[in-house]
């Protein structure tokens, strides 16, 4: 009796010993090489599908399989993400144009709806001053005028090119900056050579070339291989209706938002 007892807790023990031999057994060896592969691997750009919800900017880019970070000594600050093609095209062209004595540094790049939603609110209620101190929630009731001022240089959520991972705003955000000394020379370095690595202007001087949209933003650089693609799509998928969830958004059909500032864009850049 005794001994068929131990003959039993004994086979229990080996039983026991044997599935913590190979539970520990994959921890103790080192991981494959495709087993590393498998864990920086990113559905290919050309399979992504890229819906709705991502040219809405609703998601989290840092928990998104296409975003990187972006490394704090190109920006002015931590915790910049931007999607990673673009994220490539850019750190080519930053040490081309460090090759030529330029700095360009990123002050912004993605921002998702739940972002631009508590930019464009803060202006909405003069939490945020525009036009250098004007308080549009004391001085503009009218909610039509007052959507028109904040898109002038501001998005409505749902509809910034900075949900896309592909646009980034460099060095400073005044035009009057790259209009003299250090500016003007990084802005001319761009215009002569952001092309040839993919980045074009799409809020250029407002004029019959660009009738509609936003104001002028030396600023503002877009990664036309996605962002081009993004904006007929989402000229074709979004309507006026679909943009709301945020204070004024009413204002959104009235202005014709998809065609005047999704669409308002240099032609080079649709
Ligand atoms: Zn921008």
């Amino acid at each position: 009796m005794i001994a068929s007892r131990y003959a039993t807790v004994s086979a229990l023990l080996f039983v026991w010993l044997a599935i913590w031999a190979a539970n520990c057994q994959p921890a103790q060896s080192p991981p494959s090489a495709k087993s590393q592969e498998a864990k920086t691997s990113y559905p290919a750009p050309d399979s992504f599908v890229y819906d709705l919800a991502y040219i809405t900017g609703q998601f989290e880019p840092e928990n998104h399989p296409l975003f990187v970070a972006i490394d704090p000594a190109y920006a002015s600050r931590p915790g910049m993400y931007m999607h990673r093609d673009a994220y490539r095209a850019f750190q080519a062209m930053y040490e081309a144009a460090r090759h030529d004595g330029i700095n360009l540094r990123i002050v912004s790049a993605t921002r998702n709806f739940r972002r631009q939603k508590e930019i464009w609110e803060a202006k909405w209620e003069g939490r945020t001053l525009v036009d250098e101190g004007v308080n549009l929630h004391l001085s503009v009731p009218d909610p039509l005028e007052r959507a028109r001022r904040i898109l002038r240089f501001s998005s409505m959520p749902g509809t910034s090119r900075h949900h896309w991972g592909t646009d980034i705003d460099l060095n400073q955000l005044e035009n009057g900056w790259f209009e003299k000394g250090e500016g003007r020379q990084v802005y001319e370095w761009l215009q002569q050579n952001a092309g040839a690595y993919g980045f074009g202007q799409p809020y250029t001087p407002k004029g019959e070339r660009r009738p509609h949209g936003y104001e002028e933003e030396k600023w503002h650089w877009s990664w036309l291989p996605l962002a081009s693609r993004l904006t007929r799509q989402a000229a074709e998928q979004i309507t006026d209706e679909d943009i709301r969830g945020f204070a004024g958004d009413e204002a959104a059909k009235k202005l014709h938002i998809v065609h005047h500032y999704i669409l308002g864009v240099d032609p080079s850049c649709r």
